[in-house]
C-alpha cells in the first residue's frame, strides 16, 4: 500500500476495525516515510451473478434493474419503495447465501414472485405477466381467476 502523500511504499495498520453492517474493515495506515496516517477500506469483492435468459443471453444480475422492474408492476398501487427495495435485496440475499452464481430468468422470476406475493397482489399479476412470459392468454387468465379466489386487495 502506497503513501497517498509520499508515495513510500511501507507503510503500517496501526489500527483495524470492521465496518458496520458491510463485508469490509477500515484501516488507519501509517507511512513508514513521512509518518502521515491514512485510511483504507478492505471490502470482499461481490461475483456477479449471472442470468441465463430464455433464449440463452446471459447478462450480469443488478438490483437496480430488478427494483425497476417492480416499480414498473406497482405504478398506482399503494406500495412502499422499502417493501421493494426487501423484495429486491431479499432475492439477491437468497441467491447469495445457497452461493448461486448463474441463475435461469424463470427461477430468478419465481423468487421475485414468491416475496412480491406478500407485498400487493396487482403488482405480482403485473408483474407475472411480464416475467413468466405466460405461454397463453388462457393461463394467464387462470392464474388471475386463482389470485382472484385469494382476493386481490
Ligand atoms: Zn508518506
Amino acid at each position: 500500500m502506497q503513501c497517498p502523500y509520499c508515495n513510500h511504499s511501507e507503510t503500517r495498520v496501526v489500527d483495524s476495525r470492521d465496518v458496520d453492517g458491510q463485508p469490509a474493515v477500515r484501516r488507519r495506515r501509517e507511512c513508514g516515510g513521512c509518518a502521515r496516517r491514512f485510511t483504507t477500506y478492505e471490502k470482499v469483492e461481490e461475483i456477479p451473478i449471472q442470468v441465463v435468459k430464455r433464449d440463452g443471453r446471459v447478462e450480469p444480475f443488478r438490483q437496480e434493474k430488478l427494483l425497476q422492474g417492480l416499480l414498473r408492476a406497482s405504478t398506482k398501487r399503494d406500495v412502499a419503495l422499502s417493501r421493494l427495495e426487501d423484495v429486491a435485496a431479499g432475492v439477491e440475499g437468497d441467491l447469495r447465501v445457497e452461493l448461486t452464481y448463474e441463475v435461469t430468468s424463470e427461477r430468478l422470476g419465481q423468487m421475485v414472485l414468491e416475496r412480491l406475493q406478500d407485498v400487493d397482489l396487482v403488482a405480482y399479476v403485473r408483474f407475472a405477466s411480464v416475467y413468466r412470459q405466460f405461454e397463453s392468454v388462457q393461463e394467464f387468465q387462470a392464474e388471475l381467476e386463482e389470485l382472484t379466489k385469494e382476493g386481490i386487495r
